[in-house]
């Protein structure tokens, strides 16, 4: 879906809302209570009541969004930066975009729908403990608008590296007692301690 359309389709918090109901109608709404499966929608209290036993259940109950109190709309607009683009969106980023004064609920949202999606690769969050380090790679030879690495004359790129750590299970005497389980390194502006910090929060859970 493309941008235009997502605002055609879904231009304010009601459509979102709709949407989110008609798909949880569609996959089948559960009492938790007594596992029955037919419910009436209470548009005035946004919830579903049971058939069966009166049962109310929120919207979001037993969703992603559960717990969440960011708008439906947050939620679609991340879901699509997060599924229709190629790039990666931090959730600085997001925040940032959305205009929302607080980082924490922005950073819980993100990480739970990169966790529903199951992305790997560059989305993949690293697990276990994670071992920091930076690293200047050569990247070619240096445009004339681009600042040189002190005495160096290729251009260089700092790469944030870090490296899953994990406890290896019955390690021989001879071995090390960790290993490295999956890798991620990225392009940073700097080595400045706030940059890593805020590029490590949005990777490591
Ligand atoms: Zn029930």
């Amino acid at each position: 879906m493309k941008l235009f359309e997502f605002e055609r389709h879904f231009p304010d918090e009601e459509s979102c809302r709709n949407r989110f109901r008609d798909l949880r109608l569609k996959q089948g709404v559960v009492c938790p209570k007594c596992g029955c499966t037919h419910h009436y929608w209470k548009s005035d209290k946004g919830m579903f009541q049971c058939k069966e036993c009166g049962h109310r259940q929120s919207l979001r109950y037993g969703t992603v969004m559960q717990g969440s109190k960011l708008p439906f709309r947050y939620w679609f607009i991340a879901m699509h930066l997060l599924t229709a683009t190629k790039h990666t969106f931090s959730a600085a980023e997001l925040q940032r975009q959305l205009g929302h004064n607080r980082y924490q609920p922005i950073w819980e949202m993100v990480h739970k729908i990169r966790s529903v999606m199951g992305q790997r690769d560059s989305e993949y969050m690293l697990t276990y403990s994670v071992e920091l380090d930076e690293g200047f790679f050569t990247v070619g030879t240096p445009r004339k608008e681009e600042k040189m690495v002190q005495g160096s004359k290729e251009r260089k790129a700092t790469v944030l590296v870090m490296a899953e750590s994990i406890e290896v299970e019955k390690p021989k005497p001879n071995m090390k007692k960790k290993k490295v389980g999956h890798l991620k390194m990225i392009v940073i502006p700097d080595t400045k301690k706030s940059t890593i910090t805020e590029k490590a929060v949005d990777i490591i859970p």
